[in-house]
């Protein structure tokens, strides 16, 4: 086994294969991908559950028929990814409270109030951006707009708009950088749901059959190694020094580092000398935030199923508990498997409660919603996102307070390591899109450093 390489690369994430690829692809060879875990894909994760395959991570291509082509969704047509387009405007007529089924007008009523003020927020954010203004939150924007949600119905359907999408709320997401969302201005606005026996991960196997040696149908390469958790890196103008956690050591004379930035911002891996301020800084301003899809099998089907019934609502006066919902039948039918999204405060408490727990709270929001006759949960499943170490959430958001300038020092590299994956996208980050064109990016940046041995970095080299 390699203990030494040009290039090192911590982590094997979509960026992380994306750049060993854009390496490989440029005559380097000899790089060494140490990854924590014991598979490729990261925070692309497909599990079993009660049968059928279900994505613990990413699980949407988001960004769909724009003007320019995400290169996810061209790889999930070249794959033939299974893929199913997503209307979240159903809810209207799916939408529940504590006394049951809330009449469609009502909804209606509701959301014509958030969408006028999700367009002003949208103009808002481009004039701000325009005029070079200062940024404030999507709150302030709500706020402007003279409507701020408050009733359960409305907090909820706030709650579908901007924490489904961001996993923080209005009161902290940057209104600059999301306002309009440059995945949607540029790749189009439609969603597509992966629901692949092959998982959303087969995107990320199959660029790296591209560039990795292969038996017997399965990667095996010396290059790419499992379970090796990074603890220490040490960096000089010489090059880089690696400790894993069973104690291995690897040098190399550059690392791309690519663990996420809930790592970034915790103690996981000691950096020698400590990053510099000016890099820590921004990193500890930018917002790990987490998203928490739980699933539940059932013995039978009690939720309406066909066209126009994928996702439920169900607006509780405690804003974000569990709140949306979106059942499997149209992907896998007679599953009888459904799952809610919770974010934020509401993951990190249910993170630290047990199953049996979370079971008994969601059965007694589906009684209020389907009637008490429903039969118990089969099976739940609860992901680990936060409390993961080699995590510490699910994706980053722009939070107020974040501007351009300290965007770049998160970018930026430092010495001999380099920095990627999709807390690094300035333009979408926190989805799969943006970690895999940070992986091009910064290996490209890198090759030319590596090649002319100008190593100036400047902010406008990254355009993604
Ligand atoms: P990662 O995938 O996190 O890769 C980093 C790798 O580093 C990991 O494999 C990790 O195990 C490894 N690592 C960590 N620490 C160490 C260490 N010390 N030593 C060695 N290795 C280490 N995006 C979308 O586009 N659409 C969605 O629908 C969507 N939904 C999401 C839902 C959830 C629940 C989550 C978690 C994410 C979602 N995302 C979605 C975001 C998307 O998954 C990520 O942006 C993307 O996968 C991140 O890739 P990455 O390479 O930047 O990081």
């Amino acid at each position: 086994e390699p203990k030494s390489a040009s290039v090192i690369i911590v982590g094997a994430g979509i960026s992380a294969i994306a750049a060993a690829k854009t390496l490989s692809d440029n005559g380097v060879k000899d790089f060494l991908i140490l990854e924590a875990t014991d598979r490729i894909g990261g925070r692309m994760r497909t599990e079993e559950f009660a049968g059928i395959t279900i994505e613990l991570g990413a699980n949407w291509v988001e960004g769909v028929h724009g003007s320019q082509l995400n290169p996810i969704w061209k790889f999930a047509q070249d794959f033939k990814l299974r893929t199913f387009l997503s209307d979240f405007s159903n809810t209207t007529y799916n939408s529940y409270d504590n006394n049951g089924y809330i009449r469609p007008s009502v909804v209606n009523a509701s959301f014509d109030i958030l969408a006028s003020g999700v367009n002003y927020a949208s103009n808002l954010g481009t004039s701000l951006t325009t005029h070079h203004e200062e940024d404030v939150s999507i709150l302030t924007a709500q706020r402007l707009f003279g409507s701020v949600p408050s009733t359960p119905l409305e907090m909820t359907l706030d709650w579908q708009n901007y924490d489904f999408e961001f996993a923080e709320p209005p009161r902290i997401t940057s209104l600059k950088n999301t306002q309009p969302n440059p995945t949607f201005v540029n790749f189009g606005n439609d969603e597509y749901f992966v629901a692949d026996p092959r998982g959303y991960t087969y995107i990320v196997q199959r660029l790296a059959e591209e560039f990795l040696t292969q038996q017997k149908g399965k990667i095996q390469d010396s290059r790419l190694q499992f379970h090796k958790v990074v603890r220490k890196i040490q960096y000089s103008q010489h090059g880089v020094r690696l400790v894993t956690e069973d104690g291995s050591i690897y040098t190399s004379k550059f690392a791309i580092v690519t663990v996420s930035l809930g790592v970034l911002q915790s103690n996981l891996i000691e950096f020698q000398p400590v990053l510099p301020f000016w890099k820590v800084e921004p990193l500890y301003k930018f917002d790990m935030a987490i998203y928490t899809k739980i699933f539940l099998k059932f013995r039978y089907k009690f939720w309406p199923t066909g066209e126009g019934t994928e996702f439920f609502l169900y607006a509780s006066e405690r804003r974000g508990y569990y709140p949306y919902w979106q059942h499997l039948e149209n992907e896998y039918p007679g599953s009888n498997i459904i799952f809610v999204t919770v974010t934020d405060d509401e993951s990190r408490r249910i993170e630290q409660q047990s199953d049996d727990e979370t079971k008994a709270e969601i059965m007694v929001v589906l009684r209020h919603m389907f009637g008490s006759a429903i039969p118990e949960a089969e099976a739940i499943l609860v992901p680990i996102w936060w409390k993961n170490r080699f995590f510490g959430g699910t994706y980053s958001n722009w939070p107020i307070g974040v501007d351009t300038h300290d965007f770049h020092k998160i970018q930026a590299p430092v010495g001999p390591l380099y920095f990627c994956g999709e807390h690094t996208s300035q333009l979408y980050n926190g989805y799969v899109h943006g970690a895999y064109l940070t992986g091009i990016n910064t290996a490209e940046a890198l090759l030319k450093c590596k090649k002319s041995g100008n190593c100036t970095y400047k902010a406008s080299v990254l355009t993604s």
